[in-house]
């Protein structure tokens, strides 16, 4: 990736946009439009079709009745795969244009968007069109005067509602095991990050996938999107975002058809150093990548550092010396490692949180205000705050933004304890040297992945999901089938 490839792409403008339905761009019935503001610079970038329940209607009904038609769900498995490996292929050969497009759109740095949203969903892709010609159905241990066979069907119409930190890599999370499985897909992509998923919808269609099977209605959560999660006509919506949205949606599916909902929500992860970590300097330089990547906005970010007494002023010492390396600024330019927080309002709210936890005693550390404010975007400096106790809404709430909270603690079984003072239970990580306290670790803390010697790693071959409040879904890995995917008996008597 070069300098000058990003600076070519980004000089390029971005017309306006327009819903995907049925393979043909299309205004909003009702012609409402939203500006999309870049948080690089806070100028207007270009403006999305808003959509209301009469756009989410026209495409519901296009998915099902291309579903009703078989192109796709009643293709051969061979053939999903033949199309969706050329769908892989055409999205790593626009990687680079996606990544530029999408950091535009939301402000991650490039370095981290390149690999996170395209590169992610290549692999995603691939590893599902692979997957769907080795899955088998099942024969029942039934008695011999019978046949139980189980069959493995698509369910139908998915709808799929994500956010903006990542949309490109979680939409592809839902959107491939769901077309490989045979179902049709209805996106509604976050408002303040559309392009980059209705440019995959474009590339799909240029791969051979059937027009109507991928459809994305771009518009607001409040009503393009509960539009979507209230249709009589979606079978499973599949969700990745808030807590409260969450909630809202498992409403909407007792209130409509009950709609299976799968919600991937936030965290608030513990990032457990004991003090016979292995090597301090990298933990340091981890952990703060963990937590200040892309702003703090991401779902498993370890946003709660608790480090062993009889390492907690070497390992500090270490993470602010890191911390005040890194370098944070326009996303698009290769010399920072950190770009820009997605929209004024989060910068607000980010701010917000700072003045509360000092107002709740808090102790900072560092960071705290905007960055490069004459720039018009919105910039927010690397926070950490000590002291922070278990009963602060610092410890207990998601900032999903780049604010650190920190506590000591004396042994295990402190750390368990506070580790798992949380609502939440998406991620969390280990440090130490000790075999048998990393297996100990593991099995105490309540959260979808726990990582050892390592902050955030991961691949497609593995689920990723939360526990307690952050979810039950479970993304990538052969198991999200089972979430696009039915299963049939049938009892044959002989
Ligand atoms: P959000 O819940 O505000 O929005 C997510 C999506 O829901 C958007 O597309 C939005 O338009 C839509 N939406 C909003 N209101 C809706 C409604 N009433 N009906 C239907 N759809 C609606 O979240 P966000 O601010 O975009 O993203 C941040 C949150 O996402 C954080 O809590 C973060 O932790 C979480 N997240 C979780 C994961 C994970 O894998 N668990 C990954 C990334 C982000």
């Amino acid at each position: 990736m070069l300098q000058s490839e990003i600076d070519a792409l980004r000089a390029t403008g971005v017309s306006p946009q327009q819903h995907l339905i049925a393979g043909v761009a299309v205004e909003s019935a009702g012609g409402a439009r939203l500006d999309v503001i870049s948080p690089i610079d806070g100028k207007r970038l270009t403006t999305i079709a808003d959509g209301d329940a009469g756009d989410i209607d026209r495409a519901v009904q296009v998915a099902r009745r291309v579903y009703d038609g078989g192109a796709w769900s009643r293709a051969a498995p061979a053939e999903r795969k033949r199309v969706l490996l050329r769908f892989a292929d055409l999205v790593e050969r626009h990687a680079l244009e996606l990544a530029v497009l999408g950091v535009r759109d939301n402000g991650t740095e490039i370095g981290m968007a390149y690999k996170a949203e395209p590169l992610s969903a290549v692999a995603t892709i691939r590893y599902y069109a692979e997957a769907i010609d080795k899955v088998y159905g099942e024969i029942a241990p039934t008695g011999r005067d019978v046949l139980g066979l189980i069959h493995r069907e698509p369910l139908g119409v998915v709808g799929v509602i994500v956010p903006w930190n990542f949309p490109l890599m979680i939409g592809a999370w839902k959107i491939a095991p769901a077309l490989a499985a045979g179902n049709s897909v209805v996106v509604k992509p976050p408002e303040a990050a559309s392009l980059t998923l209705l440019r995959l919808a474009v590339l799909a269609r240029e791969a051979g996938l059937p027009d109507g099977v991928l459809n994305v209605v771009t518009g607001s959560g409040a009503t393009a999107g509960e539009a979507l999660a209230l249709h009589m006509d979606v079978d499973v919506l599949a969700f990745t975002g808030s807590g409260p949205v969450g909630r809202r949606l498992l409403e909407y599916s007792a209130r409509s058809n009950l709609k299976r909902v799968y919600l991937e929500l936030g965290g608030k992860s513990p990032n457990v150093v004991f003090s016979d970590v292995p090597d301090i300097k990298q933990a340091a330089k981890v952990s703060a990548n963990g937590i200040f990547r892309n702003s703090g906005q991401v779902c498993v970010a370890g946003s709660r550092l608790l480090v062993q007494s009889g390492v907690y002023d070497e390992f500090m010492s270490e993470l602010l010396a890191v911390t005040g390396k890194l370098r944070i600024g326009d996303p698009l330019d290769l010399a920072f490692d950190i770009g820009a927080v997605n929209s004024e309002a989060q910068l607000r709210k980010n701010l917000a949180v700072v003045r509360r936890a000092e107002e709740e005693g808090g102790e900072r550390l560092c960071g705290g205000g905007r960055l490069h404010e004459e720039s018009g975007g919105y910039y927010m400096a690397p926070t950490i705050f000590a002291g922070v106790d278990s009963k602060m809404k610092l410890w207990r709430e998601e900032v999903f933004g780049p604010v650190l909270a920190v506590t000591r603690f004396e042994n295990e079984e402190d750390a368990v304890r506070l580790a798992n003072a949380s609502d939440y239970g998406l991620a969390a990580a280990v440090w130490t040297g000790s075999l048998r306290t990393a297996h100990r670790m593991v099995r105490a803390i309540n959260a979808g992945v726990v990582h050892v010697n390592a902050y955030g790693g991961t691949d497609v071959t593995v689920p990723l999901g939360g526990f307690k409040q952050s979810g039950f879904g479970r993304d990538k890995s052969l198991h999200a089938l089972d979430e696009y995917t039915d299963r049939k008996t049938a009892w044959i008597a002989l």
